[in-house]
């Protein structure tokens, strides 16, 4: 699939709950959602046929995320049967990391290459403060799980968010000394989820290379964040800016949400229903979404926030 901007796309973010353990602050609201009867949700033989439609047309990644997908009963199910569709080369997942002390080894050997961990904060009571119900303790131990199991790669993701984080920003590249994993640092998005945060929060990527002036570049790996190395570092240190200095012209993903609206762009309200179709239909809902990708996404800040129209979780991030 190429669409009208010359972007290949080749990468399907598949969301595969909106439910969640953990109820971060800039994501989900305090009471979590209202649950959705589970007629409304793709089924996953539902998810298995959508992955075929889309390798069918050239998507070749899949990032499996959520809310959380390590809450979802048969994730190792869908992990291996989606992996197992022809086309497909690489199964990633991203997790808060909760479960992954029980889960990490059934994951790598369900067929789930590398894993992505959301991690905020190095100090207990910040962590409980941005999560509203997690233990960092939990979070580092999901860390640890995921190194031993042996994953290709081990990523993890921290938001920037002025106020909170933005005097850990040493700390949390240090991560990168300590173990052979990379840090990268988003930025926060203005998302429904995320009305509590001031214009102060929202900190450009480039205050990490204010921070740690020792950085050094590194090379691309075709990703959207720009690379750097702590001299002697085990990992890369990535900036993600999508606010400030947005990837859209590189961009080749399209999203699947868990009850199965195709998003040609995170902040764009267009959504395709996939629900019911048969693998032909599917593949022209794909081809449609594609279509209608978006050139950018439009201008983010927290007065002028995304028109996603939807949560975080409920996207799938
Ligand atoms: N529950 C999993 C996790 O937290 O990794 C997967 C889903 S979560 C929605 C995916 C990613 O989206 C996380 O790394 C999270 O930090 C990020 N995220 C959620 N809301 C965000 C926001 N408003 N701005 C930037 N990143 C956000
Ligand atoms: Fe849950 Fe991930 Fe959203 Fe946090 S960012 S509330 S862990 S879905």
């Amino acid at each position: 699939m190429i669409d009208k901007y010359g972007r290949q796309i080749t990468y399907l973010r598949l969301s595969v709950t909106e439910l969640c353990n953990l109820r971060c602050r800039y994501c989900m609201p305090a009471e979590g959602i209202c649950k959705k009867d589970h007629s409304q949700m793709m089924t996953e033989e539902e998810i298995v046929l959508a992955v075929k439609a889309a390798a069918s047309l050239g998507v070749r990644k899949l990032r499996i995320t959520g809310g959380e997908p390590l809450v979802k009963k048969n994730i190792l199910s869908i992990c291996e049967k989606t992996g197992a569709v022809k086309g497909i080369q690489e199964v990633c997942l991203t997790t808060n990391g909760i479960l992954l002390p029980e889960m990490a080894k059934d994951l790598r050997r369900a067929g789930v290459s590398r894993v992505n961990i959301s991690l905020d904060t190095l100090n207990p009571e910040r962590y409980a403060y941005i999560t509203r119900i997690g233990s960092l303790k939990q979070a580092m131990a999901g860390i640890e799980a995921a190194l031993a199991a042996g994953f290709e790669r081990v990523k993890i993701n921290a938001v920037l968010i002025g106020g909170f984080n933005d005097g850990e920003i040493r700390d949390l590249a240090g991560l990168t000394c300590r173990y052979p994993l990379d840090v990268r640092f988003i930025e926060l998005m203005p998302m429904s989820g995320s009305r509590e945060f001031g214009e102060d929060s929202y900190l450009p990527g480039t205050a990490v290379l204010d921070r740690i002036p020792e950085l050094e570049p590194a090379s691309a790996d075709g990703g959207v964040a720009r690379l750097y190395r702590i001299p002697g570092g085990k990992g890369q240190v990535g900036l993600i800016s999508p606010v400030s200095a947005h990837f859209c012209g590189l961009c080749n993903r399209l999203r699947l949400t868990a009850d199965g609206k195709i998003k040609p762009c995170l902040h764009s309200s267009a959504e395709y229903s996939i629900r019911g179709l048969d693998e032909a239909g599917m593949r022209a809902q794909f081809l449609r979404a594609m279509e209608e990708k978006p050139a950018w996404h439009g201008e983010l800040s927290a007065k002028c926030p995304s028109q996603a129209g939807r949560s975080m979780n409920q996207i799938g991030g």
